[in-house]
């Protein structure tokens, strides 16, 4: 059955490739026809900051999958970068990243490695909520959510079992971050138990991403948070040999979009040199995605022929190694000479018929008993010792509230705080009710009462503990 798909060819190098890639899908007899839809830097020089039309949003929802080829952001001047609000907007949540090294064909430290990162897509710090709250201090709220933790971790399950994978793997860094990256950890042991035939385990992101880089043969798929997951599924692709040879897809419930990890590099464009493989990576998930999964096959086995064969672009070209430098246009007809052929020495594919997932729509849970059990005052205070704010805060209570623990950047500074700690002007003062008779016009009261005596109040944060379960963390050294 004929796909339609939306297709972008981008900027810089973009035409280029996309045209590579396109020759490619047709002669391997891909059945998708496509609208071609203008998006990047020409839309945005002509004042759209968004870089895209509402006339081009309405294609990609109407077909649903986009093969985009990478895009120039201009610096500066307000300009949004279009892949992160496509990512957003049609709410693709998982970001796959395939990472195989192609030793000894293309150069690598790391032989034998076969990663594949799933990124969480849409929060975390990437909500991009940021706000000064002092002179001395800027905040980004991290934006971790229930249902973004079970949509991505049991996309990575249904992944690796799908794809006939061994091992899923989970960073955070829930040792500090106990509430965010707590539950996407808690979420992780939770899906995991539902798969039990399916190793898992659990690495701090530091020294997993010291193990990635150093020993990538022990990951099979790793699945993490937004911020962790974009820096290291690069870490990744370049590590397996070169940021040039990797795909993504970036997968929703009803939208996908496929691209190549690496951008427009204009220095290369319109000279027939850039390597056409990490979009072509991309197309070929978008094949499996829309069930074209023999096609899908072909064209990998036809790539891994041609890296095999020497066939190399300049970015891979290696004397001793390489038999043939060639351009962009030449590598995809090298491809398509080898469109009915197998790699010899490196592993052919043979991707799962089923590979297209079926994810179950999240459920909301039952709502939790959630109890007001104090609240965070954030205030910008150009003193230097917590003890007199202290002393001034105390003033303000009334006899439901008293002051429990004043931190700086989250270091207990009250009471019994070290004279060594560096404080800022940004201080945050935690109080607990007395008595049980505590509610949030005990919270109003004390903003007018700290109103009254000018001290600059920039937040209130309300602490609650759900079903009885603390729902924030302490102050360091509380
Ligand atoms: P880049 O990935 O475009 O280029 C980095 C380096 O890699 C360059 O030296 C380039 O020569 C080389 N390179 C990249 N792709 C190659 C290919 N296919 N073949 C051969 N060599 C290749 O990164 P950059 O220079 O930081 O960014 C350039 C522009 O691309 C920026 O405007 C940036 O915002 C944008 N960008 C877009 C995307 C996307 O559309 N998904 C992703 C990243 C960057």
């Amino acid at each position: 059955m004929t796909t339609r798909i939306t297709i972008a060819k981008g900027d810089g190098i973009g035409p280029e490739i996309m045209d590579a890639t396109l020759a490619v899908l047709a002669a391997a007899g891909a059945e998708i026809v496509y609208d071609e839809i203008e998006v990047g830097e020409k839309v945005y020089l002509s004042g759209n900051t968004a870089g895209i039309s509402k006339e081009s949003w309405d294609v990609i929802r109407r077909n649903k999958i986009f093969l985009k080829a990478p895009i120039t952001t201009p610096q500066g001047g307000g300009y949004k970068s279009l892949n992160v609000s496509t990512r957003k907007f049609l709410g693709l949540y998982a970001n796959i990243r395939p990472c195989r090294s192609l030793s000894p064909y293309v150069n690598t430290k790391h032989p034998i490695m076969d990663v594949v990162i799933v990124r969480e897509n849409e929060e975390d710090l990437y909500a991009g909520i940021e706000h000064q709250q002092t002179d001395e201090v800027v905040q980004c709220l991290k934006l971790i959510s229930r249902p973004g933790c079970e949509k991505i971790i049991r996309y990575a399950f249904e992944y690796a079992q799908v794809n006939g994978r061994k091992k899923v793997t989970c960073f955070t860094k829930d040792n500090i971050m106990k509430q965010t990256d707590g539950l996407f950890h808690q979420v992780f042991d939770e899906i995991a138990a539902e798969y039990p035939h399916i190793e898992n385990e659990h690495w701090i992101i530091d020294i997993g991403a010291a193990k990635l880089a150093d020993t990538p043969e022990m990951f099979d798929v790793i699945v993490m948070p937004n911020l962790y997951g974009d820096v290291l599924s690069d870490v990744a692709a370049q590590i397996a040999g070169s940021v040039g040879l990797a795909g993504s897809a970036n997968i929703g419930e009803e939208c996908a979009m496929f691209e190549a990890i690496h951008g427009s590099a204009p220095r290369r464009a319109g000279q027939n040199m850039a390597n056409p493989s990490g979009l072509l990576q991309g197309a070929i998930l978008m094949l499996q995605h829309i069930g074209q999964i023999q096609i899908a096959e072909k064209i990998q086995n036809a790539w891994l022929r041609t890296i095999e064969d020497g066939i190399h672009t300049y970015d891979i070209f290696k004397e001793g190694v390489s038999n043939q430098k060639v351009g962009t246009k030449e590598f995809a007809d090298a491809i398509i000479a080898r469109l009915n052929e197998k790699p010899q020495q490196l592993a052919a594919v043979s991707y799962p018929s089923n590979a297209v997932l079926k994810l179950p729509k999240y459920k909301r849970k039952p709502l939790k008993e959630k109890q007001l059990v104090g609240v965070d005052l954030f205030v910008h205070w150009p003193g230097t010792d917590a003890a007199e704010l202290a002393e001034i805060l105390q003033s303000l209570v009334s006899s439901e509230l008293a002051l429990e623990m004043i931190t700086n950047r989250g270091i207990k500074v009250y009471p019994d705080g070290f004279s060594e700690t560096f404080c800022t002007d940004h201080w945050r003062c935690r109080f607990k009710p007395t008595g049980p008779e505590f509610t949030k016009n005990h919270i109003v009261q004390l903003y007018q009462n700290a109103i009254n005596v000018e001290i600059d109040v920039i937040k209130l944060e309300q602490l609650y503990t759900f079903d009885g379960k603390l729902g924030y963390s302490l102050g360091q050294g509380q």
